[in-house]
């Protein structure tokens, strides 16, 4: 294994950051280099033209030098550290040319994690993650001031926001709450360590084009627990027969839908039933919780079990959980429209969370599937679609083997429509297929990256195309 960096000092350091990204990872680890005084080279594939929103960004900590459109070998080698987007494969041909030279790299999260003094409770898991992740903040939120305190609890990772240009600020007394991603969890193993809490909210095949085999993701989602010690609490999905088998050293928690168990938090009748320290506690769970769906319950069921493993009580889960709001393209409902209900579920990215949103409307369900291909089996959501969707408009890369194994399907209800060749015709495809009643929605499975630049943009354009059906319904 490659080691990280060890040097401490940035000052005059020529340290090369390879892709801005663009969920903040990038820009936070030139916002906190450039403010310590190392001279930052910003390389990215991308040129400048679609850069422009997040160079304005870095106006009060300019990087010394943009090399945009490419990158070229020789800023790899001549480099005294790299900082490497977690999303860059590990053959990428300038990261062996960095490394070849001897030159360190490194990662945004493990840049934080070299500097931060707080705990941290982290969460991983192939879907839930965010969800998860923002509902223990929210809930830790609540917990601290109803005990007045100073504290803050702060929020980042692979959920959008690094952390890294305020981690001067974050107190050893404070609490970070933090998504990681099975990239993040691969360079932080170069660490060997492991978060205070960890939460791993399920597992399923999943970005199969960045790791070489399945065994290579369930290893680098277990970096998560691999370090932890006895006084570290992890907390494991008990319906997920994977993650029950993984090997934890730390306080084991569990949480679960379907089951009950001796240690941790289990649903059963609309309660959460709290098995923690001998006595058996009982809360209203689903008269707190507002979001549609069982998958929400059982995200829900792990953010208790984590955030009273920090000291959470009963009144800051309830408060935490009742004020809770969805996140953006997670579900989200956009309009009605003609008595259509539309819900942007853009976030849907991996198969399982396609199938679960399908599962959480009882209206029939106009569904616009598929996008980029990440070379996971689809044939679980294929046959959830012929079953319980009423039509599915079909995008992108995967369109063509979805609709294989939808039509395959014995059992299928539903129409299903050719291969699209835009969005637009993918949208209209789905107005012309619903009725009154209807639930439209975008729940793709899949990548976007092969028709947006990414699910935010895609959701958006989803929402956009809403907007401009109510504009011409207005008009009817
Ligand atoms: P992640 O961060 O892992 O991508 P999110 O919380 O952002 O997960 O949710 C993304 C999508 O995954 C949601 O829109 C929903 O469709 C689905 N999802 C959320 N929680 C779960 C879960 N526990 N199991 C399966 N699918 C889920």
């Amino acid at each position: 294994m490659i080691p990280d960096h060890d040097f401490d000092d940035y000052r005059q350091r020529r340290v090369l950051v390879m892709g801005l990204g663009s969920f903040g990872g990038g820009l936070g680890a030139v916002k906190f280099l450039v403010a310590r005084g190392a001279s930052v080279t910003v390389t990215d594939l991308r040129p400048l033209e679609k850069l422009s929103d997040s160079l304005a960004e870095l106006k009060e900590t300019p990087p010394a030098r943009l090399v945009l459109g490419g990158h070229h070998k020789s800023d790899f080698r001549e480099a005294d550290l790299v900082v490497v987007n977690p999303a860059v494969k590990r053959d990428c041909p300038y990261l062996n040319a960095a490394i070849e030279a001897g030159v360190p790299t490194t990662s945004e999260m493990n840049l934080f994690w070299k500097w931060n003094r707080a705990p941290v409770v982290a969460v991983t898991g192939s879907n839930g993650k965010s969800t998860t992740t923002a509902m223990i903040h929210a809930i830790l939120e609540k917990s601290v001031q109803a005990q007045g305190s100073a504290r803050r609890v702060w929020l980042g990772g692979n959920i959008g926001t690094s952390l890294l240009p305020l981690v001067d600020q974050i107190q050893p007394s404070d609490l970070v709450v933090l998504e990681l991603s099975s990239f993040q969890l691969c360079d932080l193993a170069r660490l060997q360590v492991s978060p205070h809490v960890a939460v791993v909210t399920n597992f399923a095949a999943n970005h199969l084009d960045w790791h070489p085999h399945l065994d290579h993701y369930r290893q680098a989602k277990q970096a998560i627990l691999r370090w932890q010690t006895a006084q570290d609490v992890a907390v494991l999905n008990a319906d997920d027969a994977d993650v029950c088998g993984w090997p934890v050293r730390g306080e084991r928690r569990e949480f679960g839908l379907g089951c009950s168990g001796e240690r941790g938090v289990y649903f059963q009748g609309g309660e959460a039933v709290i098995h923690l320290g001998g006595v058996e506690e009982r809360w209203p769970l689903a008269e707190w919780l507002k979001l549609p769906g069982r998958h929400n319950i059982a995200n829900a069921l792990a953010a208790i079990a984590a955030a009273t493993a920090v000291g959470a009580d009963q009144r800051s889960v309830q408060a935490g959980i009742e004020t809770y709001q969805p996140l953006p393209h997670r579900l989200q409902f956009v309009a009605e429209v003609a008595g259509r209900r539309f819900y942007n579920d853009s976030l849907a990215t991996t198969p399982e969370s396609a199938e679960v949103a399908l599962a959480a409307f009882e209206s029939p369900v106009v569904l616009l599937a598929g996008g980029y291909d990440k070379h996971v089996d689809l044939s679980g959501m294929a046959a959830a679609i012929a079953r319980s969707a009423k039509a599915v408009s079909l995008m992108g890369q995967t369109a063509v083997p979805l609709r294989q194994g939808i039509l395959l399907h014995e059992m299928r209800t539903c129409e299903v429509s050719l291969p699209q060749l835009s969005f637009e015709l993918a949208f209209q495809w789905a107005i012309d297929h619903s009725a009154k009643g209807d639930v439209i929605l975008l729940s793709p499975g899949c990548a976007s990256y092969d028709w947006f630049r990414n699910f935010a943009d895609r959701g958006a354009q989803f929402s956009e195309r809403v907007r401009q059906y109510a504009v011409s319904n207005q008009q009817l």
